[in-house]
C-alpha cells in the first residue's frame, strides 16, 4: 500500500521446483547473495512512481539486485563456475536465467569479495561515485565542507569518502545512532557526525559547518534535508540521491521541498537536479575500475551487514528501512 510501513510479514518463502532442462541461451544458477535496497518500498506501491521501476506482483517472486554462481550453462560465453550478476536477479536459491541478462563477474577486482559488486563495486558504489562526480562540482583545493545524510548507510558512508577523496575538505555525516556516528568518525575519515536523533541537529550543523554548506549528498529528504539546506552556502550543491524518509508516503518523486526551503534554495541559487545512477551506464566500466582501484588501495573502507538466509530476506529488508544496517545489506543465501 502507499501510506504502509513494509514489515517482514509482507514477504513469505515457498518451496517450488524448477525446470530440469536448461535451454540454448540459458543457464542454471546457484544464487549466492541478493541486495535489498530502499527503491524496492517503491515497487511494493501498484503505481512505483518511477518509469524504470515495474512494481512487484502480488504472489509472484520478488526480484532484485544479485549474485550467483553458474551450475550449468547452455550459453556461449558463461561456464560452469562462472560468477555472474544481474539486477533483475529472482529471490530463489536456484533459477534458470537468461544467459544474456547476466554480467560476468571477476572477484580478484574485490579481493574475493564478491558482495562488494551487489554495494562498493556495484550500483551502490556507483551511485555514490558518479552522484557526487556529476551532481556534486567538487573541485579539489576549493575549500569545500560536504554534509551526507543517512551517512552510515550503503551509498552515505561511501559518498563521503569520495567527497573527500575528490576534494573536499570537511566531510560531516548525519545518522541514527551514535555507534553509527562513531563508524564514520574513526573508520571512514568523516571529520564529525551527527546523530539526528539526538540533540538539536540544527546548532551541531551549525557548529560543525562554520563556513556553511558547500554540498549535501542528500539520501533522506524530509526534516533533515530541510535542516541542512538552510546552512547551505550561496551557488551551492544539492545531490539528489534519494529520500528514503519520504517513501512510505504518497508523495511524488522527487518530493516538492516545503515554501520555506525551496525559498532558500532559489534565493541562495542552490541546484537540486534529479539524479538517476542508470543514467550514467557509459560510465560504469571505468567507474567501477576507480572504485575496486580505492577498495584494494584501501582509500574506500567498506561496511555490509550481512544477514543469512532466504528465509530472512524480508526480515532484512524491514531492517534496513529501519536503519538496522551498517554500509551495504546484503543476504547471504548459499556460501
Ligand atoms: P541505506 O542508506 O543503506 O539504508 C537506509 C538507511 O536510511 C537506514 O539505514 C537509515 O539509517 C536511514 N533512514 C531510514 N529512514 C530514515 C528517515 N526517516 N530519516 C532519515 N534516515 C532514515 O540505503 P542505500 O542503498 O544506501 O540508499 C540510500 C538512498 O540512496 C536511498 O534514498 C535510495 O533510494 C537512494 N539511491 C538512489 C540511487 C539513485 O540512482 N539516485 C541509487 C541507489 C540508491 P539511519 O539509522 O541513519 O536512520
Amino acid at each position: 500500500g502507499k501510506n504502509g510501513v513494509p514489515v517482514a510479514e509482507n514477504f513469505r518463502l515457498e518451496q517450488s521446483t524448477i525446470a530440469d532442462t536448461v535451454q540454448a541461451g540459458q543457464v542454471r544458477v546457484k544464487t549466492l547473495y541478493l541486495s535489498v535496497d530502499p527503491y524496492m518500498r517503491c515497487r511494493m506501491n501498484e503505481d512505483t512512481g518511477s518509469d524504470y521501476l515495474q512494481p512487484w506482483q502480488l504472489s509472484e517472486v520478488a526480484d532484485g539486485g544479485g549474485i550467483g554462481v553458474v551450475e550449468e550453462s547452455k550459453h556461449q560465453n558463461l561456464a560452469k563456475g562462472d560468477f555472474v550478476t544481474s539486477f533483475t536477479w529472482p529471490w530463489q536459491t536456484e533459477a534458470i536465467l537468461d544467459g544474456d541478462s547476466l554480467q560476468k563477474l571477476v572477484p580478484q577486482l574485490v579481493n574475493g569479495r564478491l558482495s562488494y559488486f551487489l554495494g562498493a563495486a556495484g550500483i551502490t558504489g556507483l551511485t555514490a561515485l558518479l552522484g557526487v562526480r556529476e551532481k556534486g562540482h567538487v573541485a579539489a583545493g576549493a575549500n569545500q565542507t560536504m554534509v551526507v545524510s543517512g551517512a552510515a548507510g550503503a551509498c552515505g558512508s561511501l559518498a563521503g569518502q569520495i567527497g573527500r577523496l575528490e576534494g573536499c575538505s570537511r566531510v560531516v555525516g548525519i545518522a541514527g545512532t551514535d555507534e553509527k556516528c562513531s563508524i564514520l568518525v574513526q573508520e571512514m575519515g568523516f571529520d564529525a557526525a551527527i546523530n539526528y536523533k539526538k540533540g538539536d541537529v540544527a546548532k551541531q550543523l551549525r557548529e560543525l559547518c562554520p563556513g556553511g554548506v558547500d554540498v549535501y549528498f542528500d539520501n533522506v529528504g524530509g526534516d533533515i534535508s530541510d535542516t541542512v539546506i538552510s546552512q547551505m552556502n550561496q551557488n551551492s550543491h544539492i545531490i539528489l540521491c534519494g529520500q528514503i524518509s519520504q517513501y512510505n508516503k504518497d508523495v511524488p518523486y522527487p518530493p516538492p521541498l516545503p515554501p520555506d526551503t525551496e525559498k532558500i534554495q532559489k534565493e541562495r541559487n542552490i541546484t537540486r537536479e534529479r539524479f538517476l545512477v542508470l543514467n550514467y551506464m557509459d560510465k560504469q566500466e571505468a567507474s567501477v575500475l576507480q572504485l575496486c582501484q580505492w577498495i584494494q588501495e584501501g582509500k574506500l573502507k567498506v561496511r555490509e551487514t550481512v544477514v543469512e538466509g532466504l528465509a530472512n530476506i524480508g526480515a532484512a529488508f524491514q531492517s534496513m528501512m529501519n536503519g538496522g544496517n551498517i554500509g551495504k545489506q546484503i543476504v547471504l543465501v548459499s556460501k
